[in-house]
C-alpha cells in the first residue's frame, strides 16, 4: 500500500497544478473559473491516460508467454506487475514440481515388472506402461484414447470387462505369445479402471511340473507297493512251498529296493535344490572319485563288461565330493546297465584348451535315438521304461547328474547313437579344475607358469 498515499498526493498536486495553470490562463480571457475547472480536468485526464498506458503494457505482458519480466513501473502498476509476475512464477514452479513428481511416478510404474493400464469411464486407454503394451500388443502412444475392446479382442477379456464384477482374477491363456497372463481390474476415480496384468507363464509351467512330478512319484511308488501288497496277500492266503516262499521274498526284496532307490534319489534331488552352490575352494581329488566308481562299476558289471577307468589324473576338482561321486557313479552305472554283456566302458579325463576339463563316460551299449536326447535329463524320463525298471533305474539319475554339474558351474553333454553307444561328458570350468602340480606349487605360481609358457 506504499503507493496509495503518493498516488493521492500526486493526484491532488496534479489537480491543483492544472487548476492553477487554468486560473492563470483564464485571466486573459476573463473566464478564470471555467479555465480553472478545465485545467483540473486536464490534469485528471492526463493521469487517466498515464494509467491506461501502464495498464495496457501490463495486459500485453499478461497476454504474452510471460517469459520476460513484467513491466517495471512505479507505484500501483509497478506493484501490480511485480505481484502478478511473482504469482505466475510461483505457479510455474508448482506445475514444474508436480510434473516432475508425475514423471517420476509414471517412470516408477513403467519400471514395474507387471502391466499397468488405465482406462477412462468409456474404457478408452488413458495410459499404459510398456509391459502392458507388450502383454496386450498395444502401442503406448498411438493407441491412447482408443477403446480397449477394439484392440484386445480376446472374448474372455471383453466379457470380463463388460461383466463388471472384478473380484476374481482373469486368466488369459495363449495371448499373443504369452503362455498365460493373469489380469486384475480395479475401479478408481469416476468410472475409471485400472487393469493390472502379470505374465505367469513361468509360474504355470512350474505348477504343472510340480503336478507332473507328484503324479510321477505317486505312480513310481504305487507300482512296487501294489506288487508288495499282492505278495503279502498271496503269502497270507496260500500255503506256499519253501521254494515258492523264497522266490516271493526275493521279489519282495527287489520291490523294496526299488522304492528305497527312488526315495534316495528323491532325497538327493531335494538336497541339491535346497543347498547353496558348492564353494570354489574346497578341492577334491578326482583320482579318489575314479577309484570309487571303478569298484562300483566292476561290482555292478560282475565281469560282464570290459571296464577301463583312468587311474592317475592328478586332477583336483573344486566342489562337494559326495555330489561329484554321485554324478560320476550315475553315469558309470547307466553305462553298465545299458551296455549288453561283452561291451566296453571307458572313463577318461581330458584337459581342454581353456583350462577347463571334462570327465567322459563312454560305452558301446544300446545308445539312444536322437529324438530322446533333449528330454533325457527330465525327471522320470526313460527311453525304455521296462528296461530301466528291470535294471533298477528310477528315471532320476541324469537329472541328478545335470543338477550336480550345473551347481559346479559346468554342463552335461550327451552324444549317442542308437545301437552304437553313448558318450556322457561332465565339463567343469577352469576355476574348478586344478592340476596336481598346481596344488603343490600353489595356484598363483602355477598360473604364472602357464602365462610364461604361453
Ligand atoms: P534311469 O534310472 O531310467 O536309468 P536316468 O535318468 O539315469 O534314468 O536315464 C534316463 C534314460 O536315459 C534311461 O531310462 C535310459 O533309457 C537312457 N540312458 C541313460 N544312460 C544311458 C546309456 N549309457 N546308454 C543308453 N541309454 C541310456
Amino acid at each position: 500500500m506504499s503507493w496509495l498515499l503518493p498516488r493521492f498526493v500526486l493526484a491532488a498536486l496534479a489537480v491543483c497544478l492544472g487548476a492553477m495553470v487554468g486560473w492563470w490562463t483564464g485571466r486573459f480571457f476573463d473566464l478564470p473559473f471555467l479555465a480553472e475547472t478545465l485545467g483540473a480536468a486536464s490534469a485528471v485526464g492526463a493521469l487517466v491516460v498515464i494509467d491506461a498506458v501502464r495498464g495496457h503494457r501490463l495486459l500485453q505482458w499478461l497476454r504474452g508467454s510471460q517469459q520476460d519480466t513484467a513491466p517495471r513501473d512505479t507505484g500501483l502498476w509497478g506493484e501490480l506487475g511485480y505481484r502478478i509476475e511473482r504469482a505466475v512464477r510461483d505457479r510455474e514452479k508448482v506445475i514444474a514440481r508436480e510434473r516432475l513428481q508425475l514423471d517420476q511416478f509414471l517412470s516408477a510404474i513403467e519400471a514395474s515388472p507387471n502391466g499397468v493400464l488405465m482406462l477412462d469411464a468409456q474404457e478408452q486407454i488413458l495410459w499404459c506402461n510398456r509391459v502392458a503394451a507388450d502383454h496386450f500388443s498395444l502401442d503406448p502412444q498411438r493407441d491412447l484414447r482408443q477403446r480397449i475392446t477394439n484392440l484386445v479382442r480376446s472374448p474372455a477379456f471383453v466379457a470380463f470387462l463388460q461383466e463388471g464384477s472384478f473380484e476374481q482374477t482373469l486368466l488369459l491363456r495363449n495371448v499373443r505369445g504369452f503362455g498365460a497372463l493373469s489380469v486384475v481390474i480395479r475401479r478408481y476415480g469416476e468410472g475409471m479402471k485400472l487393469v493390472l496384468s502379470q505374465d505367469i507363464t513361468e509360474r504355470e509351467r512350474s505348477d504343472s511340473m510340480r503336478r507332473d512330478f507328484v503324479a510321477n512319484v505317486s505312480h513310481e511308488i504305487r507300482t512296487p507297493l501294489t506288487v508288495l501288497s499282492g505278495f503279502i496277500e498271496t503269502m497270507s492266503s496260500l500255503p506256499l512251498t519253501e521254494v515258492e516262499r523264497r522266490r516271493v521274498l526275493t521279489l519282495m526284496g527287489q520291490q523294496t529296493q526299488r522304492m528305497q532307490g527312488l526315495v534316495s534319489d528323491l532325497l538327493t534331488l531335494a538336497q541339491l535344490e535346497g543347498s547353496p552352490r558348492p564353494a570354489p575352494d574346497r578341492w577334491v581329488s578326482l583320482d579318489a572319485i575314479l577309484a570309487r566308481i571303478n569298484s562300483d562299476a566292476l561290482a555292478l558289471s560282475g565281469g560282464k563288461h570290459q571296464i577301463k577307468v583312468q587311474q592317475s589324473t592328478q586332477i583336483d576338482l573344486a566342489g562337494v565330493e559326495s555330489e561329484l561321486i554321485s554324478a560320476a557313479a550315475n553315469l558309470v552305472t547307466n553305462a553298465v546297465r545299458y551296455t549288453p554283456a561283452g561291451g566296453q566302458i571307458d572313463v577318461v579325463w581330458r584337459d581342454l584348451a581353456d583350462g577347463s576339463g571334462e570327465l567322459s563316460v563312454n560305452d558301446t551299449g544300446l545308445g539312444i535315438a536322437r529324438e530322446h536326447l533333449p528330454r533325457l535329463t527330465e525327471r522320470f524320463y526313460r527311453v525304455d521304461g521296462s528296461r530301466s525298471r528291470e535294471t533298477g533305474g528310477t528315471g532320476l539319475g541324469l537329472s541328478i547328474v545335470k543338477h550336480v554339474v550345473q551347481r559346479h558351474g559346468g554342463e552335461l553333454q550327451i552324444q549317442s547313437e542308437a545301437g552304437k553307444g553313448s558318450r556322457f561328458n561332465l565339463v567343469f570350468p577352469a576355476v574348478r579344475v586344478r592340476h596336481g602340480a598346481e596344488a603343490a606349487l600353489g595356484v598363483e605360481a602355477a598360473y604364472a607358469d602357464r602365462q610364461l609358457a604361453d
